[in-house]
């Protein structure tokens, strides 16, 4: 939107003295707003401008006007700029939940490896290797390499199938 504060746009800006927000727009010459305000910035409705310009003695009229506003930015362009916005915000939250899904499938992942890679029960702890990891802990878990969640699924899968038939060879069979 316009950055000039004395432009009230078209969705209403809140006055800063009364705070309610105004749909009327308006603009003040400058040095007639410097003259009531004071300084240049500020966003004020009209009805909060006339009284206080009638406080610092300045008796004000008003005229209206036909044409776009603010300034000379059309309607057209205004809407466009309003759109763009939109569309900016929708995209930085769809990018944020892209980030949040991405982060909750990596986490996911990294939890499947350690509790499969914990379970094959040979993989190294990285607390074990105080050399290459300083301060590792039980909680950083076990260096599963490459490894990745299904890859290290299908290894243990793999590793059950043998501990089963292991145990059905050694399993006393049943007499005919
Ligand atoms: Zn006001």
């Amino acid at each position: 939107m316009t950055t000039d504060s004395r432009y009230g746009w078209l969705g209403g800006e809140r006055c800063q003295d009364c705070g309610k927000r105004y749909r009327m727009p308006w603009h003040a010459p400058d040095e007639v707003w410097e003259k009531v305000m004071g300084s240049e910035g500020g966003m004020l409705c009209p009805e909060c401008f006339d009284r206080l310009a009638a406080c610092r003695g300045y008796d004000l009229y008003w005229s209206c006007a036909i044409g776009n506003f603010p300034g000379d930015i059309p309607i057209v362009l205004l809407k466009q700029m309003q759109e763009t916005e939109m569309a900016d915000v929708r995209w930085k939250k769809a990018e944020a939940e892209v980030e949040r899904l991405h982060n909750a499938c990596v986490k996911m992942n990294e939890e499947i490896c350690q509790i499969a890679g914990q379970a094959l029960g040979y993989y190294p702890w990285f607390k074990d290797d105080q050399k290459n990891f300083p301060g590792a802990t039980e909680a950083h878990g076990v260096c599963v390499g490459d490894h990745v969640a299904e890859s290290i699924t299908q290894e243990l899968a793999d590793r059950f199938r043998l501990a089963e038939e292991a145990i059905d060879a050694y399993s006393p069979k049943e007499q005919k």
